[in-house]
């Protein structure tokens, strides 16, 4: 018999609607994929070159189990480079990408019963992650209104004597959206309040903001660092989603807890990967930049043809490679061969099945009114994409 822990938790839906769009090309559909959740780019060469040095000198051990002293060096100074944040290497902990840290460090803190707030709409895996380790994920809705940001009393409205962390992801998967330091300095106050409550702020599409510097709660607060862990990686903004490498760095406390767990399941990331990270943290941002121009580029078409769509509702999100406009206006309606649409899940299956679209439904974010679109696509893709959304929502009536 499956245990009860395996049976709480959901598949994940990104990876339905993928295996869907998959098995549809396969029959030789055309489809385009506007659901993935990485860049389409190729890793920065000279991150190539050093993962390839590695493994012609032989680097093919197992390493620390919490990373190589040089790449948690490196973080330590990107830290302190980007962010302004100082954090010695001892308080940091790298893994096999930014999901194990997330995953290692809810079971670190989260006992049964504890609960996790979570501004929906929300990242897939936080909440199955807190129902593995066994706690109860209090999911808040925010609205299209705030640009699905969470305000300080739905904040304070959702903390109970239970609450033992909160999950902030800005830039957000799945809606673009960057809270402000102005915003974060409000929901800090509250926080300030409940001295209990650990954050964690997962900040994986940093790199990928367009229009202000990357603002993470611990410029907003940084009297919150000893109770805050801050999680990153290499996937989004260097285009390395299948070198798995991310970590988190925090109280020394809290790491060395999720360093025990770690070392039971899984060990260090690759050797190899990580001596690409190290290059990374330690090289030229140049590949960075363009991959975040271009990301840019693509934002700013994406919107304009949404908003040239009647009945869409869309912001300008700010960073990461989605958007995720409102929908609400088409629930209800039938397409023109009677196939009703009452959920984003209707109107998702709709678009892949019959107009060889692929895009997430909001459903799978804890958000019924709207749908993620990534644009980590080409110019054409996203061309092709847009035609065919526009045909299959005037489809509808
Ligand atoms: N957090 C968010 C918000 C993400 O979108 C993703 C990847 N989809 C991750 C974490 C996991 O990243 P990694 O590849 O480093 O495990």
């Amino acid at each position: 018999m499956i245990s009860k822990r395996a049976q709480s938790v959901a598949p994940s839906e990104t990876l339905k609607i993928s295996a869907k769009a998959k098995e549809l090309k396969r029959q030789g559909k055309s489809i385009i994929s506007l659901s993935a959740g990485e860049p389409d780019f190729n890793t920065p060469e000279h991150v190539c070159d050093a993962a390839i040095k590695a493994i012609k000198e032989g680097f093919h051990g197992y390493t620390m189990n919490t990373g190589t002293p040089e790449l948690r060096n490196a973080i330590s100074n990107k830290l302190k480079r980007d962010n302004d944040l100082e954090y010695d290497p001892s308080q940091i902990i790298c893994s096999n990408g930014a999901k194990q840290s997330l995953g290692f460090s809810m079971l670190a803190l989260l006992d049964p019963e504890d609960e996790a707030i979570i501004p929906a709409p929300y990242w897939v895996s936080y909440p199955e992650m807190a129902k593995l380790a066994e706690a109860k994920p209090v999911t808040v809705r925010t609205s299209f209104e705030s640009n699905y940001k969470m305000s300080p009393q739905q904040l304070e409205d959702a903390i109970t004597e239970r609450t033992k962390v909160l999950i902030l992801c800005s830039p957000s998967n799945p809606t673009g959206a960057c809270y402000s330091r102005e915003e974060l300095e409000n929901l800090a106050e509250v926080l300030k309040k409940h001295p209990d409550i650990y954050i964690i702020s997962d900040e994986i599409y940093e790199y990928i903001v367009f229009e202000d510097e990357h603002v993470g709660i611990l410029q907003a607060a940084p009297e919150l660092a000893d109770r805050t862990l801050l999680i990153n990686g290499f996937s989004k903004g260097f285009a390395m989603t299948g070198w798995r490498l991310g970590y988190m760095a925090g109280p020394k406390e809290v790491v060395d807890a999720v360093a025990k767990i770690q070392s039971q399941e899984t060990s260090a990331p690759s050797s190899i990967s990580q001596k690409a990270g190290e290059a990374a943290y330690t090289g030229d941002l140049t590949a960075v930049r363009y991959m975040r121009g271009q990301f840019k580029k693509r934002r700013d078409f994406i919107v304009s043809e949404l908003d040239s769509i009647n009945g869409l509702k869309c912001f300008k999100p700010s960073g990461a490679f989605y958007v995720f406009p409102d929908i609400s206006q088409y629930l209800g309606k039938k397409t023109q061969k009677g196939r009703e649409i009452n959920s984003s899940t209707d109107l998702c299956m709709y678009l892949i099945e019959e107009q060889g679209l692929a895009t997430v439904p909001g459903d799978a974010f804890g958000e019924p009114n709207g749908i993620r679109l990534s644009y980590a696509s080409s110019m054409g893709e996203l061309e092709e994409g847009m035609k065919r959304l526009k045909n299959g929502l005037a489809d509808l009536e």
